[in-house]
């Protein structure tokens, strides 16, 4: 694919914070691209910067965080060089981000009507109260929802989780945006709405060929949508590549372990045991010297300790942060992996 379909490139990004205990870096040196109608997925446990580096891609770090260093390259412009104000109408206009929990977004005491309206009016100057409502209704069923129009009227207290969710990807197309970020957006839902939630992700993603950035816990969720993935450990980009490299060629001690402690069907009948991690993601305060997964690696060697690796390229775009990768090939590739 061309560069110039290249419509996100987040490059070397460092963000910071200085509190009493010290100083972190929960995005630390993180370098990913999101072409235009493409899904990325970052994956990793909790703590290990995912949705920090989607704020700091939105420029919605709080204090006492600040982005050090790199460049947030959308459609040709540093983001980092923006000021608030045009940050505001990137943000809404042209970049919209979906959020694990709807409640905690919409506002319980307007009706879901009144908070698309405010989300269109917001962006799309120009429009009449009645353009803006049928655009509002005309979002409430590009997402699936029955009855809109009476649907408009209502609380979000009277919609069931699925629904809400449905509002809040309804909230966020409404200004047609290029790059739709989405944060644990299915982890509250059952597993039936989380298909469904999906499913309409994909098609108003291909409504509007949006890139996507879809941030999750769940590999299951990245086999489904995504064509390329970033899997991040304790801030670091570990290992990065197609949904192919990772799943059926992956490297990193990490993302093997991750990928052992989903359930899949080795051969369609055999559910293969499933295995957890050992232990936890390391404190950003305490960091072992050298490779940040050390103690938890069945991998780790003398070097392991002493130097922290770097991305090295592999195959295409597949690289690995790991001093032993040669040693995790083979044995470890997954074959039949249920996509
Ligand atoms: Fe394990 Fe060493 Fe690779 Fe780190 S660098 S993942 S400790 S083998």
């Amino acid at each position: 694919m061309p560069m110039s379909d290249t419509l996100l490139e987040v490059k070397n990004l460092r963000t910071k914070y200085r509190t009493e205990d010290g100083v972190i870096y929960p995005v630390d040196d993180v370098s990913f691209r999101v072409k235009k109608g493409q899904t990325l997925g970052i994956v990793g446990e909790s703590g290990c910067g995912k949705s920090q580096t989607a704020l700091s891609i939105m420029q919605l770090i709080q204090k006492p965080g600040v982005i050090e260093s790199g460049e947030v390259i959308f459609k040709g412009e540093n983001l980092l060089k923006k000021s608030d104000a045009q940050m505001r109408q990137i943000l809404g206009n042209q970049m919209a981000m979906i959020f694990q929990e709807p409640m905690t977004s919409l506002n319980p005491v307007f009706t879901i009507g009144d908070q698309i309206e405010e989300s269109i009016r917001l962006h799309k100057k120009g429009l009449s109260n009645a353009e803006i409502k049928t655009r509002a209704i005309d979002m409430l069923k590009l997402v699936g929802i029955p009855a809109p129009e009476k649907r408009y009227e209502e609380y979000p207290h009277q919609l069931s989780g699925g629904m809400r969710q449905r509002v809040m990807i309804a909230m966020a197309m409404s200004c047609n945006p290029q790059l739709i970020i989405a944060d644990e957006p299915t982890t509250a839902l059952d597993v039936t709405i989380q298909a469904q939630i999906l499913d309409l992700m994909r098609k108003v993603q291909k409504e509007f060929d949006a890139g996507m950035i879809l941030i999750t816990h769940d590999l299951g969720v990245v086999a489904e949508m995504c064509q390329e993935v970033v899997v991040m450990y304790a801030g670091k980009v570990i290992e990065y590549g197609s949904v192919e490299d990772i799943f059926y060629r992956p490297r990193h001690p990490y993302t093997i372990g991750l990928l052992k402690s989903i359930p899949h069907f080795e051969t369609g009948e055999r559910l293969q045991k499933l295995q957890t991690i050992p232990g936890l993601v390391p404190n950003l305060y305490k960091l072992p010297e050298g490779c940040r997964f050390r103690d938890r690696c069945t991998y780790a060697t003398d070097i392991c300790a002493k130097q922290e690796p770097g991305l090295e390229n592999l195959r295409g775009i597949h690289r690995v942060a790991c001093h032993n990768h040669d040693k995790t090939r083979g044995p470890n590739e997954i074959e039949g992996m249920a996509r």
